[in-house]
């Protein structure tokens, strides 16, 4: 991923600061902005939670948006496919929209499958580590098959459908993630409060 940088410096673009950077937004908006990252297996609960938790967030004046990895596919990505090459694509651009969305001010939510540790390293060191979550929304497969339309998860296992993360293509669980939702434990409230005091804790709301 790194050798998309080089062209950067090959074409010898260079950045641009405006005289309004992120600290002044944060001020002004009067709360820090940051990407949290979701990442679980298919029907853990990432969307529902990060939407959830934006509706809370939004009613308190914060400003805040969901990148969501389904209706990232219908424009800025919708040239990609789902090769290991794209997937990671899909991915970076991902990251670089939220780093701008970031500067601009606003909490963002993004809710991607994200299976292997090697990627959301990336992510993280992409961003600084004071405005960088990563929340492991976890719930084991057997459940997260429940919650789907039944028999995806049956073709899934019998090779039907192949590439399925969590059934026949591995998922790398955080080994360090700033926060834990275990959905099958903790209901949708209670995963939105907690992901509150972490972020009060943190700093960035007050
Ligand atoms: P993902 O984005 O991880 O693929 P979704 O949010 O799209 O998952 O789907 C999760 C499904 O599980 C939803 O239908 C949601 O209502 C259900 N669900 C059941 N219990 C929970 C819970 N405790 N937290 C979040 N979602 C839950």
């Amino acid at each position: 991923m790194d050798s998309v940088y080089s062209r950067v410096a090959e074409n010898n673009v260079v950045w641009h600061n405006g005289f309004v950077n992120r600290v002044d937004r944060n001020e002004a908006y009067g709360h820090k902005s940051g990407l949290i990252w979701f990442t679980g297996l298919s029907s853990s609960g990432k969307s529902t939670i990060a939407h959830a938790f934006e509706k809370r967030l939004f009613e308190e004046g914060i400003k805040c948006y969901v990148l969501d990895g389904d209706n990232i596919r219908h424009g800025l990505n919708a040239d990609l496919g789902f090769s290991e090459n794209d997937k990671r694509e899909n991915l970076r651009r991902t990251v670089e929209v939220a780093r701008l969305m970031v500067d601009a001010g606003l909490i963002v939510l993004a809710a991607f499958v994200s299976p292997f540790r090697r990627d959301r390293q990336y992510i993280r060191e992409r961003f600084k580590n004071d405005n960088f979550l990563e929340v492991y929304v976890r719930c084991s497969v057997d459940e997260c098959a429940r919650r789907v339309p039944k028999g995806y998860y049956e073709k899934t296992r019998a090779g039907i459908i192949k590439g399925y993360t969590g059934v026949d293509s591995p998922y790398e669980e955080p080994e360090n993630p700033d926060l834990i939702l275990d959905t099958e434990k903790m209901d949708k409230e209670s995963s939105i409060s907690l992901l509150y005091e972490t972020l009060m804790n943190r700093g960035w709301i007050g």
